[in-house]
């Protein structure tokens, strides 16, 4: 079985960061791709 890679939903890329997880223990993603100004977590 192969692991899907992690990719963001704004942008399709795969260059995300993990950023911890939140109450839930849902993990976080940053997203590494959008330079500029918003860099979205989800
Ligand atoms: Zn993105």
């Amino acid at each position: 079985m192969v692991l899907a890679p992690v990719k963001c939903p704004h942008c399709g890329s795969d260059k995300v960061k993990k950023n911890g997880t939140d109450r839930n223990g849902k993990q976080r993603f940053l997203c590494g791709n959008e330079k500029s100004d918003s860099r979205k977590m989800y």
